[in-house]
């Protein structure tokens, strides 16, 4: 099949999915209101692929028809340059909003299938599995969600020792056909959108929870699968007043389990600790963390471009303090190109240390969550009141007060209009639950930073640190 437009895609989403809102179930997702901008925003995607074939696009290994370049299997620097090139340019489609745009799990099944050996060194049809999993999403352009955490409940606690041993996803039993599995996942952002739910590895596993150690993938509208969404953001208020909201709303969904029967063509890994904690360790190419570095990238030029914009529009420029903000997001958008660019070589040789690519996971684990966490505070700080008194697009519309917010609310070199749109955006993107949420996405969006962060501690990259401290206590090289 390969690449779909965005009418098949919008087609694929009417499969009787499970779905609730508000307490409501909503039969059609692409029917639902408030989901109407995300799915058109996520079919242009789609259709990019087909206007943008020659960059978005490589023939199937397996067909030769084009399929998405989130697929490849790069290996070579060229490789890998179309990869980031192709992400980068469905990032800059998305102005980086969407932290799960359809290629992180592109590239997520990619590294899996990648690390097939491992996967089915002691199974060999684990590995067969995910090769044939992988084969599957890439030929059909499967859009997929991703579910890793278990629900929070009681974090003192591991999965087996919860009040109830049932709530956190495990398997309850097996049958001929696969397994039953029973339990919750938190969260799963894209869910109402999504073709495919991945289930998979993150937090490690320990001795005794070989019943939560699993690795499967199912349809979204598999029997006993139901979501529970948030509350949508995109409340019909249009364009001009939620520039964002309206358009790049993602969602996120509790994903519930309900006496699942999980085919064993489907399944990765079952109840072993060693695959599931070692597989996104040190098995992977990478693909996963380098698209969701350009991704974090491309968002970082957006909010320094916004920056710019918010401060030139109140004529706060000529101060050296905002041009030293707005020159400082710019630098942290250009260090992470940077690092996008050494997490590419990377890439191309490949994780071989006890820890996944080191540029790659100390860019999104560490400077991407405190880049996007500045460039809201200088937003914020930036745009003063201004970000607060915007009138509606009915406002503007009305003869008897439009006169006034055309001379009051105009800006330097600026329509009123022009300024009140251009501050809506910058509280969309930092104040109304979309923006709220963005921060909180981006802070807990590689899993939690204190956690990330401690896994460099634990690495044998200490130790080569610590190694310079002894060389000199011991007198050498002076
Ligand atoms: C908007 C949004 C979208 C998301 N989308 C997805 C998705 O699509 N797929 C997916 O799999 N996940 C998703 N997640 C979940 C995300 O992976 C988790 O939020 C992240 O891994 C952190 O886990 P948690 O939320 O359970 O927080 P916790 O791990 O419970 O952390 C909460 C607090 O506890 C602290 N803490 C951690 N360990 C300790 C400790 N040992 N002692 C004391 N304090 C500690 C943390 O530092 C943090 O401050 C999403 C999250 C958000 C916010």
């Amino acid at each position: 099949m390969g690449i779909r437009t965005g009418n098949e895609y919008i087609e694929s989403l009417r499969d009787g999915r499970t779905i609730y809102v508000n307490g409501d179930r909503v039969k059609d997702v692409t029917a639902y209101p408030p989901f109407r901008g995300i799915v058109a925003t996520l079919a242009s995607l789609y259709d990019l692929q087909h206007s943008r074939r020659a960059q978005l696009t490589y023939p199937s290994p397996k067909t030769g028809h084009p399929v998405s370049a989130s697929f490849m299997m790069a290996a070579t620097p060229e490789e890998v340059a179309a990869r980031v090139r192709a992400e980068e340019m469905r990032a800059d489609h998305t102005f980086g909003l969407m932290g799960r745009l359809p290629d992180f799990c592109n590239a997520l099944v990619t590294d899996f299938a990648t690390a097939s050996s491992y996967i089915g060194r002691k199974e060999p049809r684990y590995g067969d599995n995910i090769v044939r999993y992988y084969e599957d999403c890439r030929e059909n352009d499967w859009c997929l969600t991703h579910t890793l955490v278990d629900p929070q409940i009681d974090r003192s606690k591991g999965p087996a020792e919860q009040p109830d041993p049932f709530a956190v996803l495990r398997v309850v039993r097996e049958t001929d056909r696969g397994v039953i599995v029973r339990g919750a996942k938190m969260l799963s952002t894209l869910a109402p959108f999504a073709n495919e739910m991945w289930v998979g590895p993150f937090y490690p596993r320990r001795p005794g929870e070989e019943a939560y150690t699993l690795c499967f993938a199912m349809p979204m509208d598999s029997p006993g699968m139901k979501f529970i969404c948030r509350e949508p953001f995109d409340a019909g208020r249009g364009t001009f007043d939620r520039p964002l909201s309206s358009r790049f709303d993602e969602e996120d969904a509790l994903a519930i389990f309900d006496n699942v029967e999980v085919p064993y063509d489907r399944i990765f890994i079952n109840g072993d600790i060693e695959t599931f904690n070692g597989v996104m360790q040190q098995r992977i190419r990478g693909y996963t963390l380098l698209q969701a570095v350009i991704r974090g990238m491309v968002k970082l030029r957006f909010m320094a471009g916004l920056a710019c914009h918010v401060a030139e529009a109140i004529g706060r420029t000529e101060a050296i303090h905002v041009q030293a903000q707005l020159g400082e997001l710019i630098a942290n958008a250009e260090l992470v190109g940077g690092l996008v660019r050494a997490a590419a070589q990377e890439v191309t040789l490949g994780a071989t240390q006890n820890m996944p690519n080191r540029a790659l996971a100390a860019t999104l684990w560490v400077m991407i969550p405190q880049c996007q966490m500045r460039a809201a505070e200088v937003i914020r700080q930036l745009s003063g009141s201004g970000m607060i008194m915007t009138p509606t697009e009915k406002d503007f519309a009305n003869p008897e007060i439009a006169a006034y917010l055309e001379k009051y609310l105009q800006g330097k070199d600026i329509v009123a209009r022009d300024r009140v749109q251009l501050f809506k955006l910058a509280w969309d993107m930092i104040g109304e639950p979309f923006g709220s949420r963005q921060l909180q996405y981006e802070w807990f969006y590689a899993g939690d930073p204190y956690f990330t962060r401690s896994r460099f501690y634990r690495s044998p990259i200490a130790g080569e640190f610590k190694k310079m401290v002894t060389r000199l206590l011991d007198g050498a090289g002076t």
